[in-house]
């Protein structure tokens, strides 16, 4: 590990949720330098008192500071986030009361700072803090203002700081209006993800899944064999099994359509029982499923499909009056290079094999 990363690991912790709020806590140290410098131009050009400019960078130095440590500590304190955040808001708004107070002929830019704060906080607090915060902006400039005038009429005139007093309440009261209103398009945005999110997964499910099975349709099936020519360009110990289910219109004449998309629920949760892990079943056509067995000979795939056809056998369909289902299935293994479409051919002649020579059969291209 570098030692640039060590550092910043000691000074900030792993945990991201502390690593987020320290975040914060630096971009507000980074406004506090700016404003530090532009104190210390004010001083050198003789618009500030450079005793009280120093009495306020040490205040906000040592405040910054120890709303780090008080950050650090959280992980004990238990603090809330927002807690936290109007505990800085109330620190900063006092900095400002002060820089106003101390700014001279530039005092009225010092009240921009509350209201940058208080924009801050929007994005923080609920509309309710933001608020409440707001209004202790107000009533803490109000009282710097009304000392002031008190004190020293002549640099500070009482219609001017009145008039100035009122231009920042206008501005503090329609910034914690709005951040209601922001608070809501939050809340709706919020709201319009989440919708998004899960009728993406809505979407990504009808295009891969097959509705009555819950296996993987065509669709997603053909993606998949382009996926496995892909990876196995070679085409080396790849079989590809087409499984017909045998006299299903019967069962559909005798039994009823719900019944027989009952023998098709059944058998898809039979068979994909039987599966190895890799192995991917889909549902190809209404009886006829495509079932593919990456990595395995033939003999691996035949045992797979017994296997099946023994499950298959064994269930039990509601309706079905204790009637039995089978399958016949045609085998072949994908040659070297060659496209799935042909080898499925191939399945595809072997399964009409197996029908011809009494069902319930496997056979092998
Ligand atoms: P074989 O043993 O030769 O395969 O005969 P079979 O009766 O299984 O085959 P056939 O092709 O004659 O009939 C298939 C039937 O499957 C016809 C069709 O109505 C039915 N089918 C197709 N999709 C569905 C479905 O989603 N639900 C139900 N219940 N039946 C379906
Ligand atoms: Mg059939
Ligand atoms: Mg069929």
């Amino acid at each position: 590990m570098t030692l640039l990363r060590r550092l910043i690991r000691l000074l900030c912790g792993t945990d991201p949720v502390l690593r987020r709020m320290l975040k914060y806590w630096a971009a507000t140290c980074v406004l506090y330098v700016a404003c530090i410098g532009m104190l210390l131009v004010q001083v050198e050009l003789g618009l500030s008192n450079p005793a009280a400019a120093n009495g306020l960078i040490a205040f906000g130095g040592c405040g910054a500071f120890a709303f780090y440590l008080l950050i650090r500590a959280n992980a004990r304190l238990k603090l809330e986030p927002d807690q936290l955040a109007v505990a800085q808001a109330v620190f900063s708004l006092v900095c400002a009361f002060w820089a106003y107070a101390i700014s001279g002929p530039l005092r009225a830019a010092m009240l921009i700072m509350a209201v940058v704060i208080i924009v801050f906080c929007m994005f923080a607090l609920r509309p309710r803090q933001t608020l409440v915060l707001s209004a202790v902006a107000i009533a803490g400039m109000g009282a710097t203002m009304w000392w002031l005038q008190a004190h020293d009429p002549v640099r500070f005139p009482p219609a001017t700081e009145a008039l100035t007093f009122g231009y920042l309440a206008g501005a503090l009261l329609s910034t914690a209006l709005l951040s209601g209103e922001m608070s809501k398009l939050r809340s709706r945005l919020k709201r319009q993800k989440r919708e998004l999110t899960e009728a993406l997964e809505t979407i990504r499910l009808l295009a891969t899944v097959d509705e009555l099975t819950s296996l993987v349709n065509r669709r997603h099936m053909n993606e998949v064999l382009k996926a496995e020519e892909r990876r196995q360009a070679a085409g080396a110990d790849t079989c590809i099994a087409l499984l017909d289910i045998d006299f299903f219109k019967q069962v559909n004449d005798q039994h009823g359509h719900a019944v027989g998309d009952s023998v098709l629920r059944c058998f898809a949760a039979a068979a994909r029982a039987s599966l190895r892990e890799g192995d991917v079943l889909a549902r190809w056509g209404g009886e006829e499923f495509l079932l593919l067995l990456p990595d395995a000979a033939p003999g691996d795939a035949r045992a797979v499909l017994e296997r099946m056809a023994e499950r298959v056998h064994a269930m039990l369909v509601p309706g079905l009056d204790g009637r039995r289902i089978s399958f016949s299935a045609g085998l072949a293994t994908r040659r070297a290079g060659e496209p799935f479409a042909d080898a499925i051919s191939r399945a595809d002649k072997a399964l009409y094999q197996a029908k011809e020579s009494g069902r319930a059969r496997i056979v092998l291209a």
